[in-house]
């Protein structure tokens, strides 16, 4: 719904409705692209907030990351331009998909570019039932949250059930992304209380307008 997160208080408050990490992180810019955007992650204290929201972060680690990024100001501020870069580059490349056109091949190397710098820190470890993947602490890299959404963007790209489920919200200022899990594959909003209602009263308006003119 390109109206969301609320920035009453200090910590804004970021929607989770694409069912998908890495379309949820594509939704942390509000409006249209291209139209009327409307950036969400103003600062890099904002996408700490969202990582953390996302449970990428747990409440120590966003607050380690906090305070690097207090001491590393430049660092931190080129550290926000690789995660919207990523962002953007998930963001084209799931958009086509949900439009039934192929992604351009420079975005895919965008992403395989981040995934070969990420992926190194993978690391099985033992689970209660088994293993389990893991990432490496790094304490720090401001980069660490991009190698999990790089990763989440990977697996929705090899999962072909979830893929041809991407669709891309029909409101006229929205274009946000998500995955319709519904059983008849009928969602054509981000959020039906919100992008789905303002259809829903248009479409009212203009039966009315019809009617009137009408008689
Ligand atoms: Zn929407």
């Amino acid at each position: 719904m390109g109206t969301a997160a609320n920035t009453a208080s200090s910590q804004k408050k970021f929607e989770f409705v694409g069912g998908d990490l890495c379309l949820d992180f594509t939704n942390t810019m509000g409006g249209k692209r291209g139209v009327a955007p409307r950036e969400y992650l103003n600062s890099y204290a904002d996408f700490v907030s969202w990582c953390r929201q996302a449970g990428l972060l747990d409440s120590s680690k966003a607050q380690a990351l906090a305070r690097l990024a207090a001491r590393r100001v430049q660092d931190s501020a080129a550290a926000l331009r690789r995660a919207i870069a990523l962002r953007e580059t998930i963001y084209r490349i799931f958009g086509a998909l949900a439009s039934d056109e192929p992604p351009q091949a420079s975005d895919l190397d965008q992403l395989n570019a981040h995934l070969s710098s990420s992926l190194g820190r993978l690391r099985l470890v033992r689970s209660r039932k088994g293993f389990t993947w893991s990432w490496a602490e790094q304490d720090e890299s401001l980069d660490q949250p991009l190698g999990p959404i790089a990763r989440s963007a990977a697996d929705l790209l090899t999962s072909p059930h979830l893929l041809e489920r991407v669709r891309q919200c029909e409101g006229d200022t929205c274009g946000w992304l998500f995955v319709d899990s519904t059983k008849n594959h009928s969602r054509r909003w981000c959020v039906m209380s919100d992008c789905g209602n303002v259809a829903k009263v248009r479409r009212f308006r203009l039966k009315q307008r019809r009617a009137r003119s009408r008689k």
